[in-house]
């Protein structure tokens, strides 16, 4: 059977959807956007048959290994057993029960469609799909090597594939070079971004445990009789070495600073006093930056570490959406006279609302100048669960399709930084539950290490269990991951153009979105993501963020369902410096303070085929029309006119 006589390609589509006057044959396509084709199962499910052929394959090869191993054992399951009348009522029990789910996921949102503009989840790749389904085969657990032979040496190299996008491998800035100043990342995949930013926590917080423990050492010595808190919270490894040139650097802490054994196992009100006995000085736990466009996961995670949310310290918003370096310098003298430490700076690649970046680079370099200068070693970790993989695409110089230079500056310093949290489950189009976490430096990832009789520095990572907040793992992320590595490739050529094209998709949206009659407000767009609102000039804010919520209601879960978008709301404190002259620009009027925000719709376009010139329809046209009939209806209905 070919794939095209089980593919509905020539199914009707609504009548009323825009369609090309001639669509293109693949012929019109280049050769490397046909080969992205075949990544994927295509939104028809043009390449089914294929699919099935290596789910066939990667099935009989499991049953084969299966029978393989302990061929001599004997066979529990007769051909007399199967035709038991009892075996063959809970046959039959079992496939009704399945043809009922099988129903019921009729009803799941088709995020495979192109037509789904809504959460940053997609289509998922065919090599994620396949990794991920023969890993669910064999069930390996990574909290250990005995639990998964060959799922934790698959997890290595996948994280090494990640790092390696990253890199990690190939910074030769020398302000960064210290004692561990060769390159050794080490990281692990997590259940999402969120346990992944709390691995970055609780790493740093270790750190610095053993920096101030080192540093209260070498106050009670003598040695440095004047360190101060804050400066022992931030000695950096190259000044934690040379205080102790007795103690072999990657031994157990514990037996080179009783200290600092002490301060990890400690009750915190305990830990406060101890400390401030030995410094002189209260201490009020430590403090972490993160730009007011924070995702929520660095809220339940100070919460969760107990540090309270006081200590998540808001830095303010540029212009441009994006951490204000200005005011994260002002808030790092702040921490500094207040004498807290500060836990770690936190950049995002890639925000929740707006797919924004934070200028990553000029961040290590504020933080290398107050390394140069003060000697505070600050953590800077950058959430990147969503943007991250645009590193594969940073070295393209394809003229109207990359990413901006401040973007791509961004990007090539995420090398530089102490550890990145990705998620491969969102632009790397891998089945869920794929997060990851990445530290540049093997001693900084291991640094919260649990002291285990049985933990093993090796460099197969045999035994991930006592590194990892979770316990049991499933490998399949990681494996899914793996397999897209070696397939799509991690690199300009594949990922990269992947998502270079969404980046022409949101583009070609923008542009139609602009064509409307409709005055379409759109919010500067760094990515893939494309937050608009619809206001006339005279309109109030209100007006604007209620015709948004109609907007929702029409193409959000509950909507028709021909379209999805999801929406977001901008807090007017938080994105002040890039709002307020945009509603000034826009002619909003301000006569209700009452509201705070502005409500947007927000696209996440990143699904590969959306800008398909295959397709019978197009998708951006049709998404603008579809928007304009529903601003249509609403007039009236009577609402919103002024649109
Ligand atoms: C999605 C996201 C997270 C959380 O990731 P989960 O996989 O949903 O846990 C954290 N930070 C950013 C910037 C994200 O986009």
């Amino acid at each position: 059977m070919s794939a095209d006589a089980i593919s509905p390609t020539d199914a009707p589509l609504r009548p009323d959807a825009p369609l090309r006057p001639d669509a293109p044959g693949a012929d019109d396509c280049a050769p490397s956007d046909i080969a992205l084709k075949s990544f994927f199962l295509g939104p028809q499910a043009e390449n089914a048959e294929w699919l099935r052929q290596i789910i066939n394959q990667v099935f009989e090869s499991y049953v084969r290994w299966r029978r393989e191993v302990y061929p001599d054992d004997g066979r529990a399951i007769s051909q007399n057993d199967r035709q038991s009348s009892e075996f063959q009522g809970r046959r039959r029990h079992f496939e009704r029960e399945l043809l009922d789910l099988l129903a019921r996921f009729e009803s799941e949102v088709p995020k495979y469609s192109p037509r789904y503009i809504g959460h940053m989840f997609s289509e998922t790749s065919m090599p994620a799909m396949i990794g991920h389904v023969l890993t669910l085969l064999h069930n390996p657990n990574n909290i250990s090597g005995e639990s998964s032979r060959v799922g934790v040496k698959l997890e290595a190299e996948a994280i090494e594939a990640l790092a390696t996008m990253l890199g990690f491998f190939n910074q030769g800035d020398q302000t960064r070079q210290n004692s561990q100043g060769k390159a050794s990342p080490r990281g692990h995949f997590t259940s999402g971004g969120t346990i992944a930013n709390f691995e970055a926590m609780t790493r740093a917080r270790s750190r610095m445990l053993r920096f101030i423990a080192r540093g209260a050492q070498a106050r009670e010595r003598g040695t440095l009789p004047a360190l101060s808190l804050v400066e022992a919270a931030h000695l950096g490894w190259a000044r934690y070495d040379a205080l102790r040139p007795d103690a072999p650097s990657d031994s157990p802490d514990a037996e080179n600073d009783p200290l600092s054994g002490d301060l990890q196992a400690m009750n915190p009100f305990a830990l406060a006093e101890l400390l401030g006995q030995h410094f002189a000085q209260p201490y009020r736990g430590p403090v972490l930056l993160v730009g007011e466009h924070k995702h929520y996961s660095w809220v339940k995670g100070v919460e969760l570490l107990g540090l309270g949310k006081e200590a998540l310290w808001p830095v303010r918003l540029s212009a441009e959406g994006t951490l204000c370096i200005e005011h994260l310098e002002q808030r790092l003298n702040e921490a500094a006279a207040a004498g807290r430490p500060v836990l770690m700076v936190v950049s995002v690649a890639g925000t929740t609302e707006l797919g924004a970046f934070d200028p990553i680079d000029a961040v290590q370099d504020l933080l290398d100048r107050r390394a140069a200068a003060l000697g505070h070693h600050i953590w800077h970790h950058v959430d990147a669960a969503y943007g991250g993989f645009f590193a594969a695409s940073v070295d393209s110089n394809e003229a109207g399709s990359a990413l901006s230079e401040p973007v791509c500056h961004a990007l090539k310093a995420i090398g530089r930084v102490n550890s990145v949290t990705l998620d491969p489950h969102k632009l790397g189009y891998v089945p869920y539950a794929s997060g990851a976490f990445i530290a540049r430096q093997a001693r900084e990832y291991l640094a919260h290490r649990i002291d285990a009789p049985y933990l093993v520095f090796d460099e197969e990572a045999r035994d991930p269990g006592p590194q990892t907040l979770e316990g049991s793992r499933s490998a399949a992320g990681a494996v899914a991951t793996w397999l897209t590595a070696r397939t799509i490739g991690l690199n300009n050529q594949g990922y990269g153009r992947i998502l270079r094209r969404t980046l022409q998709a949101r583009q070609r949206l923008e542009a139609a979105l602009g064509e409307l009659a409709h005055p379409v407000r759109m919010l500067p767009a760094s990515s893939n993501l494309l937050g608009f609102c619809v206001g006339a000039p005279g309109e109030s804010l209100s007006t604007i963020n209620a015709r948004s919520e109609a907007l929702y209601t029409r193409f959000g879960p509950q909507g028709a369902g021909d379209f999805f978008v999801s929406k977001t709301s901008l807090g007017l404190e938080a994105y002040g410096a890039l709002l307020h002259p945009l509603l000034t620009d826009w002619g909003v009027a301000r006569d209700d303070a009452d509201t705070t925000h502005l409500t947007v719709l927000r696209l996440s376009v990143m699904n590969p085929f959306i800008d398909a010139r295959e397709m019978k329809l197009d998708l951006s046209r049709a998404f603008a029309q579809a928007l304009s009939e529903a601003l249509d209806a609403l007039a009236k209905e009577g609402m919103f006119k002024g649109a």
